[in-house]
């Protein structure tokens, strides 16, 4: 059985009881979060699409290295084909939410298609990371009401992001690098990819700004509460 991240435990801004043994539903919103308040020098990696075999080991390492927690925003048919980095994940106290089963736009979906879609990947989540997700994220950030709806049912906040590296437009490590040290800020969220190409740049653009946000004073952390 995968260990609890108990110190990890995501709670919920409004609870209005269980769904089925699993986080309490969340009130709907109308636009996702996009940064965290009142932490101080505190921001936010995330890293979305994964996990990979071939990039979210070196990711994790990364974060091991120097003590750091980030999000991933995994995809349902990813985890289910990568249990192990999952259980990494919790282990290693990381927060996984959830970024639907298959990637789709979910704009272009039924409602039932969209359910199935979350409520899949919870599910995978569950099972091979210990609990429930508590955040989710809409593939290419393109919410709709069924989204948050589903998602609040499901108990769930959703987060999109403060700055986005576009690291999958394979910029360059350096440029990525710059965009992520330029953009950050208290209560920042920055968006990265695991998985869904190449991600060597990526990678290795996180050996070098993690330590540099460090330096500068960021408390690179996952959230626990309040974003705006
Ligand atoms: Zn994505």
């Amino acid at each position: 059985m995968p260990r609890k991240p108990s110190a990890y435990r995501l709670q919920p801004l409004t609870g209005y009881g269980p769904v089925r043994g699993g986080p309490a539903r969340t009130s709907v919103r109308h636009e996702p979060f996009l940064r965290m308040t009142g932490r101080g020098r505190s921001m936010v990696l995330s890293f979305d699409d994964g996990p990979d075999p071939r990039y979210t080991p070196d990711i994790l390492k990364v974060l091991k290295a120097h003590d750091v927690r980030a999000m991933f925003f995994v995809c349902g048919e990813m985890a289910a084909d990568n249990k192990d980095l999952l259980r990494r994940m919790s282990d290693e106290g990381h927060v996984v939410g959830n970024h639907t089963w298959s990637h789709p736009l979910l704009t272009k979906l039924s409602r039932s298609a969209i359910r199935s879609q979350m409520e899949r990947t919870s599910d995978v989540v569950e099972r091979t990371y210990g609990e429930r997700p508590g955040w989710f994220r809409a593939p290419y950030g393109a919410w709709n009401r069924a989204a948050f709806q589903i998602g609040a049912e499901l108990g769930m906040e959703p987060l999109a992001w403060t700055v986005d590296t576009l690291d999958w437009t394979t910029p360059g490590a350096r440029t990525i690098e710059r965009r992520v040290v330029k953009g950050a800020g208290p209560g920042v969220v920055v968006l990265g990819h695991d998985a869904g190409g190449d991600r060597s740049q990526s990678v290795r653009a996180l050996r070098e700004y993690l330590p540099r946000l460090l330096d500068s004073g960021y408390h690179v952390t996952v959230p626990r509460r309040q974003f705006t």
